[in-house]
């Protein structure tokens, strides 16, 4: 019956544009609002909101960091839409937690509107200058580039996205004007922020930065130390940026002095790039059709590729689906052996398949959508299922090959692809917004490594998007789908999701950072929410555990002693450290208030009020 069902979504999204229909209401009313925390003093609310008069409507927002889920609150609270209130939290965002996201990277945003049933993703994802060769990243002699060496360098930007997709997004969905969203961080780069406990830690740990003259001058003070926790840090450059964008619009970010400034700072870094001012104008966001599939009661909607963080996913929550694991019992050892089990089998096809990918088209015929259709075809899934032995961990686990049970694609060549074997280190973030109207935004947008390229212009930290690629364009002699090509947006892990209960009804909206991780951060939350019925900060804070590549990581000091025998005696190899996740999320209750959540193991904090009369 699932089954059927994750065919059916899956194959009804690829022939529209327009998303998934349904007939969703929203019910977002509330009392008296909340009070919102100052930015100093906020913290996570652990309970839900308040129902309150129905003609007041209820706006939520959910951030990683207090002064950005303020910027957000500020623009609901004037009758904002969802997406208004993104654009207010992603530019504050970029100003208070740099090493995350920002202008000068890219992101990918979910929107639900209730009113018409259409669920839209909008795709900001950085691309590839135009001279982009696939030996980006080798040296002379053919071997990968040192990882790091490659990342703070001009050759890692990526043509940024953001702009472009939130201005893409506002012109659909905006209800203020464009030029009024940029007020909150304007007004705090001129007057400055409080340097939070985690950027300052970041700021430390990432000495490198300070290779960079502007960064080195305004991260860190004059003996080298970074910015003091607290420390209120002004950044005029960034409000100027701010402000041209504000009244010029999207173009004045990628034709002009500030393009400019982005192109000089990628071609006279020490390891120096080749973007051009063409590349810069020539930068479109995508609408795309999201990829849905059910899992138990629910439907589950998330982001096609270039992300992998959607299919596969849906596809980890497909493979366990026919196991009982509310019976298992919220993460036992049984219930993280079944979780690791299907990862590794989901995570094998992602590193083989999922790509901006067009390269199984050059090989065998297959479409970007035949890709999406046969890894979540019904069959194909429950042969991969069929896989897990629930006694035992397998090993060698390999890419499956959907040509056998893939209805749609029987024409299309699914061997003779090589496996991305990159590194992928964790960084990012995401935001969740539900506006007065019940409008609703789920976005994760990032710079990629911690203060992505480590090069800025313009006030902003550019990102490191195109270490996201394979750096090896050929794998044992066969092409890998994520090689760089001109042009080419690389594969992300980014995974925001817009889900939806038994009659179609919005459900929850969530999201993290956290690199390859990011699938696996996702799928331990939907699992604790769904089958172990927990509260939504319940789910969040359970610790995490993760099969990306290689080995199971346990999240440290999160599991017993005797969990970690009983999976070592199923077999598993454990690595235990710190897996700090990002999930910032809603819900809806029974009732139809707001339950709010907010990771711990960042600064996030989420907020409800209602729209002011
Ligand atoms: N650049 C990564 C991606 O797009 C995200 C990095 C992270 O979450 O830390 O998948």
């Amino acid at each position: 019956m699932r089954n059927s069902s994750i065919l059916l979504t899956a194959m009804a999204v690829f022939f529209t544009t327009a998303g998934c229909g349904r007939d969703a209401t929203s019910e977002s009313g509330g009392v008296a609002e909340e009070s919102a925390p100052a930015p100093d003093e906020a913290a996570s609310a652990s309970a839900s909101s308040n129902n309150g008069a129905a003609d007041e409507k209820r706006w939520f927002i959910s951030a990683a960091n207090p002064y950005a889920a303020e910027a957000g609150a500020e623009i609901l609270r004037q009758g904002g839409s969802a997406v208004d209130a993104a654009v207010a939290t992603a530019t504050v965002l970029g100003l208070v937690e740099p090493q995350s996201s920002g202008l000068g990277g890219g992101a990918f945003l979910l929107h639900y509107d209730p009113a018409t049933g259409a669920l839209e993703t909008y795709n900001g994802r950085e691309k590839a200058p135009i001279s982009a060769t696939p030996d980006r990243f080798l040296t002379e002699t053919g071997e990968p580039m040192n990882f790091y060496d490659a990342v703070a360098s001009g050759l890692s930007v990526g043509v940024p996205g953001a702009v472009r997709m939130y201005a893409l997004a506002h012109d659909d969905h905006g209800a203020l004007a464009w030029n009024k969203l940029f007020d909150p961080a304007i007004r705090l780069s001129d007057d400055g922020f409080k340097v939070s406990p985690r950027m300052n830690m970041l700021l430390d740990r990432f000495p490198r930065l300070r290779a960079t003259p502007e960064a080195a001058a305004y991260f860190y003070d004059e003996n080298g130390s970074p910015r003091e926790v607290g420390y209120l840090l002004k950044n005029p450059e960034y409000a100027q940026t701010l402000r041209v964008i504000a009244e010029h619009g999207p173009d004045a970010f990628y034709e002009g002095a500030i393009a400019e400034a982005i192109v000089d700072a990628v071609n006279s870094a020490s390891i120096s790039g080749d973007m051009t001012m063409q590349d810069m104008a020539d930068y479109t966001a995508l609408k795309q059709a999201p990829v849905c599939a059910g899992y138990r009661a629910y439907e589950i909607c998330s982001m096609a590729p270039p992300s992998s963080g959607g299919v596969t996913t849906l596809q980890i929550l497909a493979m366990l689906e026919p196991f009982d694991l509310a019976a298992a019992g919220a993460h036992t050892a049984p219930a993280l052996h079944l979780l690791f089990e299907a990862s590794k089998l989901a995570y094998a096809d992602r590193n083989q398949y999922l790509a901006d990918n067009l390269a199984l088209a050059d090989k065998g015929g297959l479409s970007p959508e035949e890709v999406i259709a046969g890894l979540l075809n019904p069959a194909y899934l429950e042969a991969r299922a069929a896989l897990i032995d629930a006694t035992s961990a397998a090993t060698d686990v390999t890419a499956g090959d959907p040509s056998a049970h893939a209805i749609e694609t029987g024409a299309g060549e699914w061997s003779g692809l090589g496996a991305d074997a990159s590194p992928e280190p964790p960084s990012t973030t995401h935001y969740t917004i539900v506006d007065g109207e019940g409008r609703v935004v789920s976005t994760t947008a990032t710079v990629e490594f911690a203060f992505g390229s480590h090069l800025m212009a313009a006030g902003m930290i550019l990102n490191n998007e195109l270490t996201d690629f394979s750096f090896l364009p050929v794998r044992d002699g066969k092409p890998v789908a994520n090689a760089v090509a001109p042009g080419k947006r690389p594969r992300s892990s980014m995974s925001p999701v817009i889900a939806f209960d038994d009659d179609g009804d919005f459900w929850a909206a969530l999201g993290s950072p956290g690199g390859p991780a990011i699938i696996g951060y996702v799928a331990k939350t939907l699992i604790a929410l769904i089958d172990w019925e927990m509260s939504l900060q319940d789910a969040i804070d359970l610790p995490n555990a993760v099969y990306p590549r290689g080995s199971a990581i346990l999240e440290e000091n999160g599991f017993n002693t005797q969990t970690r025998a009983d999976l070592m005696t199923l077999g598993h190899e454990i690595t235990e450290r710190a897996l700090t996740s990002g999930v910032h999320a809603v819900r809806v209750n029974p009732d139809g208030s707001y339950e709010g959540g907010a990771d711990p193991r960042r600064e996030g904090v989420w907020l409800t009020g209602v729209v002011d009369k």
